[in-house]
């Protein structure tokens, strides 16, 4: 069951390291990123936990930090916590886009793939850091030290792409069967042969059902969902032999991310080496586990404590193994519970999105409507929404209309921005909790990339209604529920501090920048950096 463990559990461990004052540089960096952990799941459990989530909060630990945009997803938030900068500037506005220009059939954009490539699609596509317009910590520190070493293994691949950027040594994420790469060339390290016979014969057992401890298992009531999915609340992760699918929204998951990146520590030497290396590790299965049962049941605690355990094993390792390193934790985007436990739980507007709103939907309405052929509008059911390129200039004003006057009359709708309203907005430079809607947008605008206007959905209004594909929460909304996530920085012997202030994930880049004494250029990037990071000597200006 706990891969890491079980991979890295055979290695000897030495004693945690004492305190060392005044250290220099780290000579390696370790950026985790924790799918969907809100600031609401890392208060909850904070208490609780007494493995790795203990030890790194016993660092500096900003438990309301936030990613500040609009579209909270994965992609967006992965593309600000290395490279200092918001969407807006990095071009990774969504996980999917739409440019209606392109030759394809597929008028869909992957954020991490390259649609140039013939005969790809926005779901069969090639891993590509391409959209991704400005460089990430790794580049930054190959181009002070040549001898750096950058290294990604995430859940995702858009997780270890939007973290590590061009170029870097090894990068390798699940592609939902094993770890793969994006990268050309070079010889397979021997860890990643190890892991993924590891894990293939994990998955091809069965996995009994977990044993919850007292603390989950009085959370386990079974909560029917609405749209034709399965009750949720009580799961313990049994899985049938061979079950992918579930495997990967279980604790395993993260384990064996763990597990591979513990081993390319050991084969690679990282921290080890003249310069200081990066290590950027995605953990997946808090998403994956999230969306699938919501995150107020038995199976999200069983997540979260055994994610706490992998964690602390694989920071023991790192003890015993490279012992001068510095961890910076965080998140891509929170996430919230699913509407119907929400309900019963006092939140009285919580309701799942009207299917109606759903771009093809309002387009087909209009197109009836207009006499047009065709359903108009690209888009989600909240979002970038792009209408139709064909349409003759004057039919292509008056559906616009049509549209933005449709999403506003709609009682889910909070807000609905133009392209041409976002694009007259300044960027915000006011503290994250001070945004207006129209502020947390324009971090996620792109000029070209962004639609030609976008739908904000009213607070705790979950944008899934049909629940039969297994999903039955969700994120990426504007509200805070979907913004704040914790941001950890721990180095050995760093005196604990909780800060409450809201600070931002683009402040991450900045802030490892000046433990590391890496120069940066202040007007290329976002974020600020963070004189409470351990070690940190920030610029002064
Ligand atoms: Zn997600």
């Amino acid at each position: 069951m706990r891969i890491a463990s079980l991979m890295i559990g055979a290695l000897a461990f030495a004693a945690s390291a004492s305190a060392q004052p005044a250290p220099p540089p780290p000579k390696l960096i370790v950026a985790i990123s924790v799918d969907q952990l809100s600031s609401d799941l890392f208060d909850e459990y904070r208490p609780m936990l007494q493995g790795g989530f203990a030890k790194l909060g016993r660092g500096i630990v900003f438990p309301h930090a936030y990613q500040g945009h609009a579209a909270s997803e994965t992609c967006p938030g992965h593309s600000t916590i290395l490279t200092g900068t918001h969407p807006a500037r990095n071009g990774i506005i969504a996980n999917v886009w739409y440019d209606l220009t392109q030759t394809r059939s597929d008028k869909a954009v992957y954020c991490a793939e390259d649609e140039r490539v013939a005969g790809t699609s926005s779901s069969a596509y090639t891993v590509s850091p391409w959209h991704l317009k400005v460089p990430t910590l790794g580049e930054y520190m190959k181009r002070q030290w040549p001898a750096s070493r950058t290294v990604a293994v995430a859940g995702k691949d858009r997780a270890a792409v939007m973290m590590t950027g061009q170029r870097p040594d090894q990068r390798w994420y699940w592609n939902g069967k094993t770890f793969a790469t994006d990268l050309k060339g070079g010889a397979t390290p021997q860890t990643v042969v190890s892991a993924r016979t590891a894990i293939a014969n994990l998955v091809a057992q069965p996995q009994a059902a977990l044993a919850p401890p007292a603390l989950c298992a009085e959370k386990a009531t079974v909560v029917p969902v609405a749209g034709g999915g399965q009750p949720v609340g009580a799961g313990r992760f049994e899985r049938a032999a061979g079950d992918l699918t579930l495997f990967r929204a279980s604790p395993a998951f993260d384990g064996a991310t763990l597990a591979l990146a513990a081993g390319l520590v050991r084969e690679m030497q990282l921290g080890k080496g003249a310069a200081p290396d990066l290590l950027a590790v995605g953990l997946s299965a808090t998403d994956y586990v999230g969306h699938r049962y919501g995150t107020k049941g038995q199976e999200m605690c069983l997540q979260m404590l055994s994610l706490d355990r992998d964690l602390g094993d694989f920071l023991a390792f790192l003890d015993s193994e490279v012992g001068d390193y510095a961890v910076v934790l965080t998140a891509d985007h929170g996430g919230k519970d699913i509407p119907e436990r929400e309900r019963a739980a006092g939140v009285a507007g919580a309701a799942r999105v009207d299917p109606s709103l759903a771009a093809s939907n309002v387009g087909k309405a209009l197109a009836a409507r207009f006499g047009l052929p065709g359903s108009l509008l690209y888009g989600s059911n909240f979002g970038d929404v792009y209408v139709d390129r064909s349409l003759a200039m004057g039919q292509r004003a008056r559906v616009l209309a049509a549209a933005l006057a449709t999403y506003r009359a709609h009682p889910q709708v909070a807000a609905v921005f133009t392209n041409e309203q976002l694009a007259r907005t300044a960027m915000p430079t006011a503290t994250p909790d001070k945004w207006s809607l129209i502020e947390r947008a324009r971090a996620s605008f792109d000029t070209r990339r962004s639609g030609d206007f976008v739908v904000l959905l009213k607070r705790d209004i979950t944008p899934i209604a049909d629940t039969k594909g297994g999903y039955v929460s969700t994120h990426g909304s504007v509200w805070d529920y979907d913004r704040r996530v914790p941001i950890i920085f721990w180095r050995p012997g760093t005196p604990a501090q909780t800060i409450d202030l809201p600070v931002q994930t683009v402040d991450i880049l900045p802030s490892v920048a000046a433990m590391l004494g890496l120069p940066l250029a202040a007007d290329s990037i976002d974020g600020k950096c963070l004189a409470q990071a351990p070690g940190a000597a920030c610029p002064t200006r």
